[in-house]
């Protein structure tokens, strides 16, 4: 194997302390940033891992840049996009041509690409070694959640651990046990929505291989005629073959050592792929595109694919539980400081909610195309993918949609005080961009100056002697820090220098404009520097206080 994962021993309970601020069941991918960004709030938490070790094999494989900017701010993304390899682009085949080539754009401005190909079982193990490190999380490995009862006051999680069952109690519990959750399970809870009958052989292979790191689909091809086939590069000369199964194949037949090397031997011959290549993983999928109608039960909150599973042609799953994670971390932990209404908490529900929809539409649309689920579907696909041999003007419609960012404009944190606000490169529901900061700055990456609380980020020109004591005054109050970009204001600590403005350009910040960020990132009000109670009020409407 390529990957070694680490193996931990089991939890040993006794005499431990048995009630912690935040229980994380399930130490997956988003159970483990969830920890860790809990642990950067300096909020402890216990995770409860069922097995020994991370996830095998690749599993997710494509992650996106506001994913890998929430690792960077937790202390994960330098390592982890070391280890990753750049997509460049993409090429989709159908039959025996070439109908689409699209290279991604270029974007030197950020601190990371748009996305970044790495194996799951790396960026978990990644996590959980920040996390040993980082102290305040303490993981139960080889722990099983067994059920849990809730009242006003607290959550009492029932647990099997190597010394019998026991008891945990905990402010808040976070239902991170992925897609079979059984904390889903034992609440009641059924997830709204459908699953597609195609199946897909999922295979990686070791290959030395000199083509580009993209993304090709293959519709109908000659070495697979009748189903679709899609090839990522991994780091390690790993290659993920994902190939559809055939309505008239068996699934069993497939996975069979020597059918699977017959098949995959097949498609890079057909390719024209020399074919030394190592079987190192193979599983079965079935795309999912489900959803649960609250993401919050009282103190039990869902996170990742607890709370939706998409298919994962649109690589949304463990990115949009990542976002989840980085949502909730900050609620959680205002909650627990007495800061946080109960309108606050409820706004991880609505905002997650709202990005899960609008990312199960766009997976879908991926889905119908990779695997049209009614004959009708099919028809259509395959008249648009014939038309695109010819037609350029078809071929936007075969371009694969891939995770995109979601704005969060609808949230009921945002304020907006004049249309304007709404003019700027950025507006309240966005996300600040990680602009990569040029001119020796350390860290050099823009979200790492963020620390917990809400930052205002100002050209500290615009913050005139009016504001001075005012700004003084909110920052005294504890939830607020201030960023400067350009020239530095009074003593505060944060200052990027921006000698040819690129920085306030992109982030909207002439005429005296300035951004109140949520500790998540996402810009809660675009407000103007100009004497008005806007930014007190925008502070109190971002912490669910109206
Ligand atoms: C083949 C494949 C390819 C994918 N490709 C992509 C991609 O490219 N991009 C993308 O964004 N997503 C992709 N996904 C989806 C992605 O893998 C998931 O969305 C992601 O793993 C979800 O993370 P999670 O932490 O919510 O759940 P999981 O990763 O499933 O983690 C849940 C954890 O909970 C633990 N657990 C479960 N029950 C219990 C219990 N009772 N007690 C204690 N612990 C428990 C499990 O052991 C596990 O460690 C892919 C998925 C698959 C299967």
């Amino acid at each position: 194997m390529y990957f070694m994962p680490a193996e931990y021993p089991p939890w040993q309970a006794k005499g431990r302390d048995f009630r912690f601020p935040v229980v994380i069941v399930g130490g997956g991918a988003v159970g483990l940033t969830l920890a860790l960004a809990l642990a950067r709030l300096g909020v402890s938490a216990l995770v409860i891992e069922d097995d020994n070790r991370v996830c095998d094999g690749s599993r997710a494989l494509g992650m996106a840049r506001r994913t890998l900017d929430i690792w960077d701010h937790l202390g994960v993304g330098s390592r982890i996009a070391a280890k990753g390899v750049s997509w460049v682009g993409g090429r989709t085949y159908y039959r025996d041509k070439t109908i689409l080539e699209f290279t991604l754009p270029k974007e030197d401005a950020y601190r990371f690409p748009p996305l970044l190909n790495i194996q799951q079982c790396y960026v978990e193990q990644y996590l959980v070694d920040e996390i040993t490190g980082s102290g305040g999380i303490e993981i139960a490995w080889q722990t099983r959640f067994a059920g849990l009862e809730q009242d006003t006051d607290s959550v009492s999680v029932e647990i099997e651990t190597a010394d019998g069952a026991r008891r945990v109690q905990a402010d808040y519990v976070v239902a991170c046990d992925g897609a079979r959750s059984s904390v889903r399970r034992v609440c009641g809870l059924q997830m709204e929505g459908n699953s597609y009958s195609a199946e897909y052989l999922i295979v990686d292979i070791q290959l030395q291989s000199k083509s580009k790191i993209e993304r090709r689909a293959w519709f109908d091809p000659p070495s697979n005629a009748g189903s679709t086939v899609l090839m990522h590069g991994q780091p390690d000369n790993i290659w993920r073959v994902d190939f559809q199964m055939r309505d008239d194949e068996s699934i069993e037949d497939a996975l069979r050592p020597d059918a699977l090397r017959e098949r995959v031997a097949r498609h890079l011959a057909a390719i024209g792929e020399p074919a030394t290549f190592e079987i190192v993983w193979a599983t079965t999928y079935r795309a999912h595109s489900r959803v649960l109608s609250d993401f919050r039960l009282g103190r039990v909150f869902f996170a990742g694919d607890a709370a939706h599973m998409f298919p994962i042609f649109g690589i949304r799953g463990l990115n949009s539980g990542t976002e989840d994670a980085f949502n909730l971390a900050w609620k959680l932990s205002l909650a627990l400081r007495g800061g946080a209404t109960d309108q606050l908490l409820d706004s991880y529900s609505a905002e997650r909610l709202y990005a899960a929809r609008q990312n199960m539409t766009l997976a879908n649309r991926a889905a119908d195309f990779m695997t049209p689920p009614t004959r009708g579907k099919r028809l259509m696909r395959d008249a648009v993918l014939s038309l695109a041999v010819s037609e350029q003007a078809v071929r936007p419609i075969v371009h694969p949609r891939q995770a995109t960012l979601i704005s969060l404009y609808g949230s009921y944190l945002n304020s907006v005080f004049e249309p304007e606000a709404d003019d700027g490169p950025l507006r309240a529901g966005d996300v600040l961009p990680n602009i990569e900061l040029r001119d020796g700055h350390h860290p050099s990456s823009l979200c790492r100056w963020l620390g917990c609380d809400f930052t205002l980020v100002a050209d500290g020109r615009h913050l005139d002697v009016g504001w001075r004591d005012r700004v003084k005054k909110l920052l005294e109050g504890g939830n607020l820090t201030l960023l400067t970009i350009g020239r530095g204001f009074g003593g505060a600590p944060s200052s990027i220098a921006d000698p040819d403005h690129s920085v306030r350009r992109m982030l909207g910040l002439e005429d005296s404009w300035g951004l109140l960020v949520r500790p998540d990132h996402h810009i809660a009000a675009r407000v103007r520097l100009t004497g008005g109670p806007e930014l007190e009020r925008a502070l109190l409407t971002a912490q669910g206080i109206r």
